[in-house]
């Protein structure tokens, strides 16, 4: 399954949630970057200013980390992409990659939100760096405020979640990443999803048009 979206759509909370349900790998191209970054691995120095900036990490770099991550055991049930294909090279780069698994797309969830609701639900985002807890200072508190409530670390923003690099991202999105959604529509894939509401309540709207598990 693939689960599409423009930035703060919610496709991390959402591909998070159905993949402990089903028992899935959640794989997010965002997160294995950000996490090469962190660790300063040849693929993160490299991907690094593109991340940082708002923009798009080059087709090889993301489509050779997929190929890595599908070449692990944990993927042959099935899988959840969050994050990829971004291009419409990227999402041929995984046809191709399919086809030679042999593994097909069983849906491709589209999360549609309205675009003021998708600034404000990223430029509030918070988290906490030592063990992840999402927030949000408005729809998500802690309980002290830039403090997280479980360890009492404080709180961090994204790098690329400032207004200016919300807008390019978005920008990113109408300009290169809307062109993946015809690819799958033409396959007859896309089921939409209205995600401008509560986490719970676009759950069961994807629950609603996704096969069942
Ligand atoms: P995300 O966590 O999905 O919002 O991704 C954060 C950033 O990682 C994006 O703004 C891009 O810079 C980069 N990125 C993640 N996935 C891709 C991808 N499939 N293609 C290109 N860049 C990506």
């Amino acid at each position: 399954m693939i689960v599409v979206g423009a930035p703060g759509a919610g496709k991390g909370t959402l591909a998070k949630r159905l993949a402990g349900e089903r028992g899935l790998p959640h794989i997010a191209t965002g997160d294995i970057l950000r996490e090469a970054i962190r660790q300063g691995t040849p693929v993160g120095l490299q991907a690094r200013r593109f991340v940082e900036s708002g923009g798009l990490v080059p087709d090889e770099v993301v489509i050779g980390l997929i190929e890595e991550r599908f070449s692990r055991p944990d993927t042959v049930r099935g899988w959840i992409l969050d994050g990829f294909p971004r291009t419409v090279p990227q999402a041929e780069a995984l046809d191709r990659l399919l086809a030679r698994l042999n593994q097909p797309v069983d849906a491709v969830l589209l999360l549609e939100c309205p675009e003021e609701a998708l600034l404000e639900r990223i430029t509030g985002r918070r988290s906490c760096p030592a063990c992840g807890t999402p927030y949000h200072v408005k729809n998500q508190k802690p309980r002290r405020e830039g403090v997280c409530d479980r360890d009492g670390t404080p709180l961090v923003q994204r790098e690329d979640d400032t207004e200016a690099k919300v807008r390019l991202r978005l920008e990113k999105y109408r300009r290169e990443t809307a062109a993946v959604i015809p690819f799958y529509e033409r396959k007859g894939l896309v089921r939409r999803v209205d995600a401008a509401g509560a986490p719970d309540a676009v759950y069961r709207a994807a629950a609603a048009v996704l096969p069942p598990p």
